[in-house]
């Protein structure tokens, strides 16, 4: 479904992609992890066209996307962008549509469905989602989990045949955290071909087939979660997921939170 082959990205001196290789079969769900900085959302945006790389060649649902840095034409890449569909950390909905708008003013405009053919098409995904009693409400009031969970239905409303996440709960309060992994862990027992960066680890544990470490524009490990969280081969991989896993036991401590420990602040 995703076939990566040498792509390598800079911004400006920032090389940031070096020579990544990495696949996506149909049905499968990988995670990717990493610290920050590494290029995991570099690598995502780059998997819809969002991010030209320099070098290297990815093809995506057997088109070839980009050429040795060469973008395939923009009609194009409007087409295949509609067959993969992205999912962000600050959801992105339209503020002045309501819910059922922002779901169905893709398949109206980019794929020409009628008005009813889009909200029934709307309905079903909204309802999948647990959010039929929404239908009317606009984003604003929504809670963080809702308006992610509307965002996942906009994007399945183009029918994708890949879907990406890039860290999808990072901005949700924690106990909403669950309502939105439940729904990917649907998608994906639905047979869904996913690429997913989060810091969620159980979410990896159970729900990936593959799980991709990326560090410093590299993917230095790849395997099944069993290997990535029981036996990892490289060392920055142990490091990471202890990091991860202990957040206690970093030894950075913002300089804030002592304050706030010692009472000198409110
Ligand atoms: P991650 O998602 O793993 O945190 P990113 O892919 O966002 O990492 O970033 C990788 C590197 O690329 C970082 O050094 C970041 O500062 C840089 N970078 C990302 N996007 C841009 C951009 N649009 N312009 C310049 N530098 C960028
Ligand atoms: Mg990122």
């Amino acid at each position: 479904m995703i076939r990566i082959r040498h792509l390598s990205k800079s911004f400006g001196h920032n090389h940031v992609l070096k020579g990544i290789d990495f696949d996506v079969f149909p049905s499968e769900v990988v995670v990717v992890i990493g610290p920050s900085g590494s290029g995991k959302s570099t690598l995502l945006r780059c998997c819809n066209g969002l991010e030209i790389a320099q070098a290297g060649t990815i093809d995506i649902c057997g088109e070839r996307l980009l050429d040795e840095g060469d973008m395939m034409p923009e009609q194009k890449l409007n087409r295949l962008r509609t067959q993969v569909g992205m999912v962000f950390q600050s959801f992105n909905l339209f503020p002045h549509l309501s819910v059922l708008d922002n779901v169905t003013v893709g398949p109206r405009t980019l794929s020409g469905l009628s008005t009813d053919q889009a909200q029934s098409r709307a309905m079903l995904l909204l309802d999948k989602v647990g959010l039929s009693d929404k239908v009317h409400a606009m984003p604003a009031s929504l809670s963080g989990g809702q308006k992610q969970r509307v965002a996942i239905a906009r994007a399945l409303a183009m029918e994708p045949r890949v879907m990406l996440f890039d860290e999808p709960t990072s901005a949700l309060d924690p106990e909403l955290v669950g309502e939105v992994l439940n729904v990917m862990k649907l998608l994906a027992q639905e047979g869904m071909t996913m690429m997913v960066v989060t810091h969620e680890m159980g979410f990896a544990r159970e729900v990936a087939d593959r799980v991709a470490v990326m560090d410093q524009g590299n993917i230095i490990e790849i395997d099944t979660p069993g290997v990535i969280f029981s036996h990892p081969k490289e060392p920055r991989t142990r490091e990471f997921l202890h990091a991860v896993l202990n957040p206690s036991a970093n030894t950075f401590t913002p300089s804030h939170s002592i304050q706030s420990i010692t009472g000198s602040r409110p």
